[in-house]
């Protein structure tokens, strides 16, 4: 069966790319009963290592879905635990002869080899160094044939021994290294497939070479392509919007955001994109991952978030709303807020938003004592010989106490007054939008000034000409 795992390392916010390797690596888990995805944390660089980032990666993968108490769900295990075990394997390699200690500096090296980017030169292979301070320990990568890796997404790929130098695997002080770690981890905890980012092809052979040293079958492997921006720039934390945590806070739905990643490198198939979890998660096939470079689309996963909450009930849709809703979130004064006003209001956000903290700006005018601020929007409504007049008008013909205060009406007479200063209705209703919601783009305006009410409709078109 199979055993998946996903070691992230602590070093920052969780990114798009991680909860992508994350999502494929639960998918494989999830098909097979006995599958078993481990979450293991990388934490071993305690310089860049904060406790706050693996929390954080714990809970945006628990948002994903993925989580403990799922039967498929082992761990979460920390590389730091396991540190006893990482020193005995190098120690172990060094006693079988697939390790050599070196003692060589950077710069004796980069003097012996006259160019810096041609690495080690073996010069310690056969020197026999015993372990000591200032040593580092080198795997003895075998002379002689390439390393073949069988990679599901990118196919076989040949890795000369030539061109792989003899690389560090225990720092001087006798800290292991990544690649060696990694490997013992895996190792350890028996796992059968590692799917993950692009960039650990290049340590694919060495890693590899360290499974058959220590005798055991490497796993298959899969490397996901890079993900990057409309520029074709691979996503980066400095340029781009790539931690999930903002995403979630934008007011993204999980379900959309897992649906989208699952598409960055693979596709169920057909031409539906727009497909729940529990339909994927079958489907996933890693070999049939694209190894060209996938587009992260911003806007692509905006409309699959507006449609995902479009496909909301009503119920849950108003769930979803209410932590931008909560009393010390919320920019509306707790005495202002009334739930039944929401309720009224939600399916009308529902039909427009796209993300879910655009609800703030769409209902804030009914819960605000006065309606937002905001002169560039008031000067763009309020145009010369049409803003006051217009306002004016609608003020005289709302005062009325024998129109029904309905949304019907309400647009019936602005029409009128419209047409009396030869305008259209979309014209005609602009400077009432401004002065009532202190917008210029929001609900139906008909059905917000009902759901306002007569008399605060009334008190802010008055105050508007003020
Ligand atoms: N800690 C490594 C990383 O976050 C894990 C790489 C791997 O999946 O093997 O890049």
């Amino acid at each position: 069966t199979v055993r998946v795992r996903f070691a992230p390392s602590p070093t920052g916010m969780f990114h798009v790319g991680g909860a992508r390797s994350a999502l494929f690596n639960w998918a494989l888990a999830r098909q097979q009963p006995g599958g078993r995805f481990v979450l293991r944390i990388e934490d071993t660089d305690a310089a860049r290592n904060k406790p706050e980032w693996t929390e954080g990666i714990i809970r945006a993968l628990a948002w994903l879905g993925i989580r403990e108490g799922d039967e498929h769900f082992e761990g979460p295990y920390f590389q730091s635990a396991y540190a006893d075990k990482h020193r005995e394997t190098a120690r172990r390699l060094y006693e079988e002869g697939r390790a050599y200690y070196c003692d060589c500096t950077r710069e004796q090296v980069q003097q012996r080899r006259g160019n810096e980017h041609l690495g080690y030169d073996g010069f310690c292979r056969d020197r026999g160094l015993e372990p000591g301070p200032g040593r580092a320990l080198r795997f003895r990568v075998p002379e002689g044939g390439p390393t073949v890796v069988d990679d599901r997404v990118r196919g076989r790929v040949e890795f000369e021994h030539s061109a792989i130098e003899d690389f560090v695997i225990a720092r001087a002080d006798g800290s292991p290294l990544f690649v060696l770690a990694n490997v013992v981890d895996d190792i350890e905890m028996g796992i059968n497939e590692v799917v993950r980012g692009e960039e650990h092809l290049s340590n694919t052979p060495k890693q590899q070479l360290l499974w058959e040293a220590l005798g055991h079958t490497p796993p298959v492997w899969a490397h996901l392509p890079v993900i990057v921006n409309e520029k074709r720039q691979k996503l980066s934390k400095r340029r781009d919007k790539v931690a999930l945590e903002s995403y979630q806070e934008e007011g993204y739905l999980p379900e959309a955001m897992v649906n989208y990643l699952m598409l960055l490198g693979w596709s169920p198939g057909g031409d539906r994109e727009i497909m729940p979890w529990s339909e994927m998660e079958p489907l996933f096939d890693v070999s049939k991952v694209n190894s060209s470079s996938a587009f992260f689309d911003e806007k692509k996963l905006r409309a699959f978030n507006g449609e995902y909450i479009r496909a909301l009930d009503l119920k849950e849709f108003i769930e979803r709303c209410r932590p931008w809703l909560a009393p010390d979130v919320a920019p509306w004064p707790a005495e202002g807020y009334d739930e039944v006003v929401f309720e009224r209001v939600a399916p009308l956000a529902q039909s427009r938003i796209a993300v879910l903290s655009e609800i703030i700006p769409n209902v804030d005018f009914l819960f605000l004592d006065q309606p937002v601020e905001d002169p560039q929007s008031w000067n763009k409504a309020m145009k010369p010989g049409v803003g006051r007049e217009m306002v004016t008008a609608a003020l005289t013909r709302y005062d009325d106490p024998d129109l029904p205060w309905r949304a019907a009406e309400l647009k019936a007479a602005l029409e009128e007054a419209g047409a009396e200063h030869g305008l259209k209705l979309g014209k005609a209703q602009a400077p009432v939008r401004v002065a009532v919601t202190g917008r210029t783009v929001g609900l139906p305006l008909f059905e917000s000034l009902e759901l306002l009410g007569r008399e605060r409709t009334l008190q802010r078109l008055r105050a508007a000409l003020a």
